[in-house]
């Protein structure tokens, strides 16, 4: 059964046993940190089921993002995406497991434990919004998973969970109520088990917000109103497809879906795109998300934001703050405020903060370049499939990172994306990425429409 069944009007659906499902699964795969079933509502989306990365806020159901500093964090409202959906008449069932404040590639730097991949229970599910994919792997029944990408936090769980995952334009979805990254990246967007899903996910979501000034005020296509597409023009960065590090699997699974386009008639080529490169894109990114996130960071002080202690136990309120915030940080989350203060001092800004925000201006001129010619730009989504959960958590930082490679470009420029599952390597899901031009989800999502029926 699709999604597209329950959206025209199947009312079977039964929820009581969805939950008892998700709730069962959940207990060994630990993908959902809350879990609760709200009452549904009227309207398009009635019967269907959606969840939400914890980072995104819920009214009066906990949202921690991942982190032990915001264990017991009540929003008093719902995000902006929580409202639409819930408009819709969608039925709400809790918060899914991510990296802590979105600081990972794996969700293993999650305070409440790391979640298990449906497919094979010693690997990851994946980063940052890895619950989001894990949850939509594990259901049966078709729902609509609400996931944030910074780096590439979407496609990399759809790729290592076998789902669908598009990350909208910057500015297409509203970022109300998002527990901030790094704002200039944050991308709200949908993971689901059918490239339909996705598509109705994200229609429904997409739009002007006045609580969001970045939000676009223009109007939003029916993304749902699926169309398969002919003539098309593929570009294939080099950087991408000779990245180190690739795995055969991958690549071959990359390749046939090349093929297959290849056998529908469009066309493909390969282009140069030398700021691509994992040397020059990836620290880009990781200095640019982690200055943005060092100041979000700020206001997790135990004053507004953060669990509390009595500050008459301590000196004065550097103490109490400094105790607070070692407390409730992870590893991870201490490392970027460290690295993300230094990047961007003065003495340091030019040099790190100034020279990242340059490259990333050509990043999008380069892209840009290469959609005047071609209509998107395939690659595979990640460069391997899930590892193992102990490899992962023994990697290097500067390992990890270079996981980001093939997301973070797109990322930095704003560009919307989709990965689509393209077959297995070792028993486990790859990815196929498609990147479009700005504001053109309408053609990714035609696009991978059109491989999803090839
Ligand atoms: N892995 C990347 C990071 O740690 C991307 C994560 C994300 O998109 N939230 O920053």
């Amino acid at each position: 059964m699709s999604l597209k069944d329950y959206v025209e009007g199947s009312k079977k659906f039964d929820n009581i046993q969805f939950f008892k499902q998700l709730k069962q699964k959940n207990a060994t795969l630990n993908f959902m940190r809350e879990i609760e079933q709200q009452e549904g509502g009227t309207g398009e989306l009635e019967n269907v089921p959606f969840v939400v990365k914890d980072a995104i806020c819920t009214e009066g159901v906990t949202t921690s993002a991942g982190s032990q500093i915001l264990k017991d964090y009540e929003p008093v409202f719902d995000a902006t995406v929580v409202k639409r959906l819930k408009e819709a008449g969608a039925q709400f069932y809790g918060k899914t497991a991510q990296d802590e404040f979105g600081f990972g590639t794996f969700s293993t730097n999650n305070a409440f434990g790391t979640p298990k991949n449906p497919h094979d229970n010693e690997r990851v599910v994946g980063g940052s919004s890895g619950g989001a994919g894990a949850a939509v792997a594990t259901a049966e029944q078709p729902i609509i998973s609400i996931g944030e990408s910074t780096g590439g936090s979407i496609t990399n769980p759809a790729a290592y969970n076998g789902v669908v995952g598009i990350t909208p334009t910057y500015g297409r979805v509203s970022r109300y109520g998002l527990v901030d990254y790094a704002n200039s990246l944050d991308k709200i967007g949908v993971l689901s088990k059918d490239v339909y899903g996705a598509a109705k996910g994200l229609e429904v979501i997409a739009g002007h917000d006045e609580n969001d000034q970045t939000t676009v005020n223009c109007e939003v296509p029916k993304f749902s109103d699926l169309e398969e597409k002919q003539d098309l023009k593929i570009a294939v960065p080099k950087q991408y497809v000779e990245l180190e590090g690739l795995q055969e699997g991958v690549k071959e699974n990359f390749e046939s879906s090349i093929k297959k386009f290849e056998e529908m008639g469009a066309e493909v080529e390969e282009v140069d795109m030398p700021l691509l490169h994992k040397d020059v894109a990836v620290p880009a990114y990781y200095v640019l998300a982690m200055s943005e996130a060092s100041t979000n960071l700020a206001k997790m002080s135990g004053m507004r934001y953060g669990h509390e202690a009595d500050p008459e136990k301590f000196d004065d309120y550097d103490e109490y703050f400094s105790e607070i915030r070692s407390e409730g940080f992870g590893e991870e989350a201490k490392r970027r405020i460290l690295l993300g203060t230094y990047t961007r001092m003065a003495g340091y800004r030019d040099d790190y903060y100034i020279k990242a925000a340059k490259v990333r201006q050509k990043i999008i001129d380069q892209f840009k370049e290469v959609f005047e010619e071609y209509d998107v730009i395939a690659s595979p989504s990640m460069p391997n499939i899930a590892p193992r959960i102990e490899d992962a958590e023994e990697m290097a930082p500067a390992e990890v990172y270079a996981m980001d490679t093939l997301t973070v470009g797109p990322n930095l420029a704003g560009l919307p994306m989709i990965s689509v599952p393209n077959g297995k390597s070792q028993g486990m899901p790859t990815g196929l990425h498609i990147v479009g031009n700005h504001f053109e989800e309408e053609e990714i999502l035609d696009v991978a429409q059109t491989y999803q029926n090839l």
